[in-house]
C-alpha cells in the first residue's frame, strides 16, 4: 500500500515515514502544502496523513480541493491538541479520521489499517488470504499448500496489491504507480 505523509515538521515527517516504511508501506513525503496537494491529486495513494498547519497551503484547503476534485482517498488528519475546532472542521470537510499529536505508533498504525481495510479477505491485520494463497505480513511471505515462499519487500507489496483487489485486472500503469 502506498501512503502520503504531508507534514512540515521535518523531524516528525521523517520519523513517521521511517516507521511506515518499516511496516511495509510504500511512503511519499511532502513538507509543504503545495507539494502535498500536488502529490495527493495524483490519486495513487491508499491513505493520506495530513497535517493542518502547513506552509504554502493549509491541510484544510488541501482536503477541500481533493474532495472537490472527487478524490476520495482516506485522509487521517494530524492535529495539535489546541486545534479542536480544526478537527470538527476537518471531519466536515471530508477527513475520515484524526489523530492528536503527540500520538503513539500503535494507534497510528491501527488507524491506518482501519482506513485502508477493504476488499481482500483479511484474516487479521497481518494476513490476507485469497483462495489457497495466504500472505503473511509479519514474515513477509506467501504460502500455498504449506509451501512457504519468502518475499522481497517489492514482491510483498505487489502480492498485497493484487490480493486486496481480487477478481480485477490491474493495469500495469496502476501497479507501477502504486
Ligand atoms: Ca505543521
Amino acid at each position: 500500500m502506498r501512503l502520503l505523509v504531508v507534514e512540515d515538521e521535518t523531524q516528525l515527517a521523517d520519523a513517521l515515514t521511517e516507521i511506515l516504511k518499516r511496516n511495509k508501506y510504500f511512503v511519499d513525503t511532502a513538507y509543504d502544502g503545495i507539494d502535498g496537494l500536488d502529490c495527493a491529486l495524483s490519486d495513487v495513494y491508499d491513505c493520506i496523513l495530513l497535517d493542518i498547519m502547513l506552509p504554502g497551503m493549509n491541510g484544510m484547503e488541501i482536503l477541500k480541493r481533493l474532495r472537490s476534485a472527487k478524490i476520495s482517498t482516506p485522509v487521517l488528519l494530524l492535529t495539535a491538541r489546541s486545534e479542536i475546532d480544526d478537527k470538527i472542521n476537518g471531519l466536515d470537510c471530508g477527513a475520515d479520521d484524526y489523530l492528536t499529536k503527540p500520538f503513539i505508533t500503535g494507534e497510528l498504525l491501527a488507524r491506518i489499517r482501519a482506513l485502508t481495510r477493504r476488499k481482500g479477505e483479511l484474516i487479521d491485520d497481518n494476513r490476507i488470504t485469497f483462495n489457497d494463497l495466504d500472505l503473511n505480513k509479519n514474515s513477509c511471505s506467501v504460502s500455498r499448500n504449506s509451501n512457504d515462499v519468502k518475499l522481497s519487500l517489492k514482491e510483498f507489496q505487489i502480492m498485497e496489491l493484487l490480493m486486496t483487489n481480487p477478481h480485477q485486472i490491474l493495469p500495469k500503469e496502476r501497479i507501477i504507480e502504486k
